[in-house]
């Protein structure tokens, strides 16, 4: 059977792309990928999701999504998509995933972006307790105590900066004597007596206190291999993020760092029918708000798309 809508990905984007899709009545298909409920189901409370005064954690928001689609009609297949491509003589997409190929009219990309980390033994268990990739979501959890922020590009920068109207003090670790910033937001920085930057260095190991929160870390310096510890409460990793958007081929055209290019300003790609929505299109915000409002686009893109095929 051919398939309305596809829609690839189970984060916020996808959720909200199904809940919109699915109350117009087109039954989209959903393909969870392996990370169910997507980034925001390794995290614990967020704070900033309107709606919840009171703060919600992030397993409990993402399952609450899912059920909202599928109480409309949206259906899940727990698989991973391979592959997409586009059928010359029918105009449909061939979805070819893990557990075999299906076909759509449209199709509505909500595959995320992975922030990159420094691949130590336990950070995935400490993504949450003290290592995070988002000073925007979690800044304000650390109030009063010294933090670092891990890069030396122009997030990294902003992370450091923004930090510091909550951190005690904010050191800006970087692997390198000088950092890739823009000039003006390199002043900003070294001239702000709150972040101190430690140049030539990265961090060799995490230390966690009784309770499993990060307490320390392991500096080891690039030039000498010396290392010294270094108390923080929190890492801010600002080293870049992977969008999920390679099994695309050339149906999408792609930024330097492998987001997804929108063309409409809205969630249109390069190919009529196939849409991107959330962090897998969006290099400048990230935020699972933004990536619930793409996806509210992308559902009525996608209906608009569909109804012009009539
Ligand atoms: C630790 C942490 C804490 C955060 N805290 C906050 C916060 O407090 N507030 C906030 O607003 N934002 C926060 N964020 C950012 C937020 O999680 C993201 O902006 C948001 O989840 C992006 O949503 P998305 O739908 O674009 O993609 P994601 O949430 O990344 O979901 C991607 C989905 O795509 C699926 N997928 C990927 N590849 C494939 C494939 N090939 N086939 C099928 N499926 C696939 C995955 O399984 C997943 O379901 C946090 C992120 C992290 C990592």
């Amino acid at each position: 059977m051919n398939e309305k809508l596809i829609i690839i990905g189970t984060g916020p984007a996808g959720y909200t792309a199904a809940i919109y899709a699915a109350r117009a009545d087109l039954a989209p298909l959903v393909f969870t990928g392996n990370q169910i409920g997507g980034q925001l189901t390794t995290t614990t409370e967020i704070e900033n999701f309107p709606g919840f005064p009171e703060g919600i954690m992030g397993p409990e928001l993402m399952f609450n999504m899912s059920q909202q689609a599928e109480k409309f009609g949206a259906r899940y297949a727990y698989e991973d998509v391979l592959s997409v491509y586009r059928e010359e003589c029918s105009g449909l997409f061939v979805v070819t995933t893990s557990g075999g190929a299906y076909k759509a009219q449209a199709v509505i990309v909500a595959t995320g972006a992975k922030a990159r980390y420094l691949g130590l033994p336990g950070e995935k268990e400490l993504i949450g307790h003290g290592l995070t990739a988002c000073a925007t979501c979690d800044g304000a959890f650390y109030r009063d105590v010294p933090v670092c922020v891990v890069g030396g590009g122009d997030s990294a920068c902003e992370e450091a900066s923004f930090l510091t109207r909550f951190a005690s003090k904010v050191y800006l670790i970087h692997r390198r004597d000088m950092l890739r910033a823009s000039k003006a937001m390199q002043q900003r920085v070294l001239n702000d007596p709150k972040i101190e930057p430690v140049w030539n260095s990265t961090i060799a190991a995490y230390q966690t206190d009784e309770s499993g929160e990060l307490c320390s870390v392991t500096l080891q310096d690039t030039l000498t291999d010396e290392q010294r510890p270094l108390d923080v409460k929190c890492v801010f990793m600002a080293i870049g993020h992977s969008p999920n958007s390679a099994f695309l081929g050339d149906l999408v055209d792609v930024d330097g760092a492998g987001f997804i290019v929108r063309t409409n300003g809205g969630t249109a790609t390069k190919t009529p029918g196939l849409f991107a929505a959330g962090d897998v299109a969006d290099p400048v915000y990230r935020q699972a708000i933004s990536a619930a409002g793409m996806g509210c686009w992308a559902a009525m893109e996608a209906e608009r798309y569909l109804l012009s095929l009539e």
